[in-house]
């Protein structure tokens, strides 16, 4: 990726899942030119093996929906970032990735995206019980490999109610951002963790 300088902290924070002491908190804060700076965060837990990805975004700070237009190769490398709070969904092939208490944050393209819904297709098929589900499931997997291998036109949609998740367009004529009204956000699910006692 081609982020810019960081800089990079470590210390301690209460574990908010077993409450021990011993959990490592590893901080980055990357520079994106001419976009924002994100704060990237790790935590590990020695004791209960608890881990968590997130992201804030440092300076945008509202309710938000992201829409990019994907039509090309390029357009396909297009980066998400998606905070633990943020949902994506792509209506072309009717998928949705909500927040829920272990989601991670993540940065992927949208080739990538796609990938990683066909890898948990690939994962469904596995534990498939009838002829029916298989087929079903290999159509589904056909359609993904269509997109991935034509780039058909697709729009990847991002909603954060924490305006923590964006779009890193490759080009900005095809992305849409919206503010989302206090109703819209109230919907959204969220996989909301908050850190007290923070400490270094
Ligand atoms: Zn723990």
């Amino acid at each position: 990726m081609t982020f810019g300088d960081f800089e990079l902290e470590h210390g301690t924070v209460q574990c908010p899942v077993c409450e021990s002491e011993n959990t490592k908190i590893t901080q980055k804060i990357m520079d994106i030119p001419h976009f924002s700076q994100i704060w990237l965060f790790n935590l590990t837990c020695s004791d209960c093996r608890y881990k968590h990805n997130d992201f804030l975004i440092l300076d945008i700070k509202d309710p938000t929906r992201l829409i990019y237009h994907a039509e090309n190769k390029e357009d396909y490398t297009t980066k998400i970032v998606r905070a633990a709070n943020g949902t994506i969904s792509i209506p072309q092939i009717g998928a949705m990735i909500e927040p829920g208490p272990s989601a991670d944050g993540f940065i992927n393209n949208i080739e990538g995206i796609i990938r990683d819904i066909q890898d948990k297709a690939i994962f469904l098929k596995k534990n498939a019980e009838t002829e029916e589900e298989i087929e079903k499931i290999n159509e589904y997997i056909e359609l993904l490999n269509s997109y991935i291998d034509r780039n058909l036109p697709i729009d990847i949609v991002i909603e954060d109610p924490f305006g923590n998740s964006t779009i890193i367009p490759f080009d900005p004529a095809k992305l849409e951002t919206f503010k989302l009204s206090p109703e819209e956000a109230g919907k959204l699910k969220t996989g909301y963790i908050i850190f007290e006692n923070v400490k270094k």
